[in-house]
């Protein structure tokens, strides 16, 4: 037995599946998950001291690879001064203010301790704003767990097949209303049988939890319009692709202004916390400048301010981090592209700068019934073989993957490597 074996034999005595967050558990690629001891750069290290190449990156956060300089010392610098106040800080004025500098929507900001708690506030921050009760959210997408989002809900809910999660209540799944990703006419029937009753449309710009799957050219502007035009607020969650797929993330990309933005991950360099900002005039219904109620014992922890600053800075003066990423996600999904075409597949590829998957179908992956046409149990094979070369995927199909800036070029010239030879072991 591997002490990952004999680990996760325990954990399951312990604690629900042996696992604190689902996905982990490596239910549907099957095998014993990984239990990790350490990080640093690209690679991550095993209890039983195996090394793997990182494509994950703690789900997003670890743009710049594991334990970066600038992150690791601001931490230290950070906990002589104690680790808690429940009292306002300097840092988080600084976060604040670097937040707003950096996403062009966001003029005023609050913190909170994940993406979760940044999804369920801005959707009671919209219906406190509007008066109005209903969501749209779209099919595979997903916002944390909140009650209101597990409905159709993506990533580790589709992964565990409980997509609509037992234990919401009918009351506020009804309240929660889902289309299709790139589907305006979907979205624009539900605005007109709900008239004046939509407080929100919710979305991830360009998803990560159906894998990765792009918006259509001049759906994120429809969306925007038909916001506009039946008076909902316009939320992108932008926990995954915040900081990542530019500065200001998706918004600044495609050049599309959301009334409220969520954000996570990266934002807290490792560390737990999430954020929630938008228009002023909105964000100031939130308590105590209004009456919309929202609080953390946690929130704008000084050790976690301290972790997120470090990153956002770094990311701010580096513009060429955005650079090699894109570089290095297009010489991947090249290589992986031309490893494909030598094995005479036609799998499906999605991309944009450092977010992608390869789906197991031939089809075009524009939305998540497509997704879901994908072969799960020859993804399962690809992932155990993937792992065996020392390259850790997130074990799931539904699942963007997220590169840092610590992959070499020999390190991608690798990783092809191993794509091709387990695309062959899985499909002999
Ligand atoms: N929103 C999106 C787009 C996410 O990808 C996630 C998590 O993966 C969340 C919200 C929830 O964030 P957290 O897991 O920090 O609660």
């Amino acid at each position: 037995m591997t002490t990952s074996e004999q680990l996760f034999e325990k954990a399951k005595t312990l604690i629900p599946g042996g696992v604190n967050s689902p996905v982990r558990a490596f239910r549907a690629v099957g095998g014993n998950p990984i239990f990790i001891k350490s990080a640093k750069g690209p690679y991550l290290y095993d209890e039983d001291g195996r090394q793997y190449i990182e494509l994950i990156n703690s789900w997003g956060p670890m743009i710049l690879g594991h334990a970066f300089e600038p992150v690791e010392k601001a931490v230290r610098d950070a906990v002589q001064y104690s680790f808690s106040f429940g009292a306002p800080t300097r840092k988080e004025v600084e976060m604040a203010e670097l937040i707003v500098d950096m996403v062009p929507s966001v003029e005023k900001v609050r913190m909170v301790n994940s993406g979760t708690e940044a999804t369920m506030a801005a959707i009671r921050v919209a219906r406190g704003y509007t008066g109005r009760d209903k969501i749209i959210k779209f099919e595979g997408c997903y916002h944390g767990h909140g009650d209101s989002f597990l409905i159709a809900a993506g990533s580790g809910a589709v992964t565990m097949g409980v997509p609509d999660s037992p234990g919401v209540t009918k009351a506020t799944a009804a309240d929660t209303l889902t289309a299709p990703f790139n589907d305006l006419a979907a979205v624009e029937k539900l605005l007109i049988n709900n008239q004046s009753q939509v407080a929100a449309i919710i979305l991830e710009p360009v998803v990560g939890n159906m894998g990765c799957v792009l918006p259509e050219p001049g759906f994120l502007e429809g969306v925007r319009s038909l916001c506009d035009q039946y008076g909902a607020l316009l939320i992108f969650d932008e926990v995954m692709t915040g900081f990542r797929l530019a500065k200001g993330g998706a918004q600044e990309r495609f050049g599309i202004t959301p009334d409220l933005t969520t954000m996570g991950k990266i934002i807290g360099g490792g560390m737990p916390v999430g954020a929630y900002g938008g228009r002023a005039d909105i964000m100031n219904v939130v308590s105590p400048a209004g009456p919309v109620y929202q609080a953390g014992t946690l929130s704008g922890n000084p050790i976690a301010m301290s972790a997120g600053l470090a990153m956002l800075r770094h990311l701010q003066e580096h513009p060429e981090v955005y650079t090699r990423l894109e570089e290095i996600g297009t010489k991947l999904v090249d290589g992986f592209r031309a490893g494909l075409a030598k094995t005479g597949l036609t799998y499906t590829i999605n991309h944009i700068g450092s977010m992608f998957t390869l789906f197991m179908t031939d089809r075009a992956v524009t939305n998540f019934s497509e997704a879901k046409t994908s072969d799960l149990a020859l993804f399962g094979r690809y992932f155990q073989a993937m792992l065996k070369r020392g390259v850790y995927l997130a074990p799931s199909q539904f699942e963007s993957l997220f590169l840092s800036v610590a992959l070499s070029d020999d390190l991608v010239s690798q990783i092809i490597q191993a794509n091709e030879e387990s695309l062959q072991e899985a499909l002999a």
